[in-house]
């Protein structure tokens, strides 16, 4: 299984889907299909030891989405196998699927969302989580946006892109020894920002007065740092940039990893309104 499940997702996988796709598939193959079943030859491998791990996932206090993310890789991996005859049926498709259950999407408490905001409130772009937990975007969506995707007069703002995770290369040529993403001389071989994936993800949504109002505090605020950076300052019209406007990485939420799966509320204008985010299932 190893050395298929290797193959599969570095030279028919990742080549041919979406960088974050990749990122995912990589993740669920390295992380726990290659740990987890990756002794197994490939035409021995059992629904059951397939179901095992997911049950071991779960018991390590691995989230159901991240059992159901290894699911949904293993499936894939194997119809490919099948599809070229090296195994003659699917063990993931026969293998019962973690139950991914509405807690996925479960909108915080008021409690949680008065934590989040005071811990968010300390922090640089404290705008920024509040937009994301009112509105209901993913952190790569708040971190995509510029400030021409807003218009606080006419309280719009249009989500059309994400921003990527880094790639990080060595700029040294790998002679420091160190990891990519360590190296001094780093450099990201990825584009920073990708068109947000389908037309339901592309969508104008209404700001609240209260939203709009915080924007521009915010926007205030990075004045008062564009002009503290000097020549510094680098005009990349990021909404949420760095001390010297440079676009931002992802990080961990303050206080709960849960914000960014809040459901969405019912802001959105329109057409693409859309309510909680369907499960990604399938
Ligand atoms: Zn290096």
């Amino acid at each position: 299984m190893k050395q298929w499940l290797t193959h599969w997702v570095e030279n028919i996988a990742a080549p041919t889907v979406r960088v974050n796709t990749a990122d995912g598939y990589r993740f669920a193959v390295y992380k726990h299909l290659i740990p987890g079943i990756g002794q197994h030859r490939i035409d021995k491998l059992e629904p059951e030891h397939i179901e095992k791990l997911y049950a071991r996932m779960m018991e390590n206090g691995k989230a159901a989405g991240t059992a159901h993310q290894a699911h949904r890789t293993a499936r894939t991996a194997l119809n490919e196998a099948v599809r070229r005859n090296h195994i003659v049926r699917n063990p993931a498709t026969l293998a019962k699927a973690p139950r991914l259950d509405e807690e996925e999407i479960e909108p915080l408490t008021i409690e949680e969302v008065r934590r989040l905001l005071v811990a968010a409130a300390q922090r640089r772009n404290s705008a920024r989580w509040a937009l994301a937990l009112a509105l209901g975007l993913r952190q790569g969506e708040a971190l995509g946006l510029k400030w021409y995707d807003v218009d606080l007069a006419a309280g719009r703002l249009i989500v059309r892109r994400n921003r990527l995770r880094p790639a990080w290369k060595h700029g040294c040529g790998g002679s420091c020894g160190r990891k990519p993403g360590h190296c001094l001389q780093r450099k990201n071989s990825r584009p920073e920002t990708a068109e947000t994936k389908s037309r339901a993800g592309r969508r104008t949504i209404g700001l609240l007065s209260q939203l709009a109002e915080l924007l521009r505090d915010h926007q205030a605020e990075q004045d008062r740092e564009r002009v503290a950076a000097r020549q510094l300052w680098h005009d990349g019209t990021w909404l949420f940039a760095d001390p010297t406007g440079h676009v931002l990485t992802r990080e961990p939420t303050p206080s709960t990893g849960r914000i960014f799966s809040a459901p969405r509320r019912s802001e959105t204008l329109g057409s693409t309104t859309r309510g909680t985010r369907p499960p990604r299932c399938c």
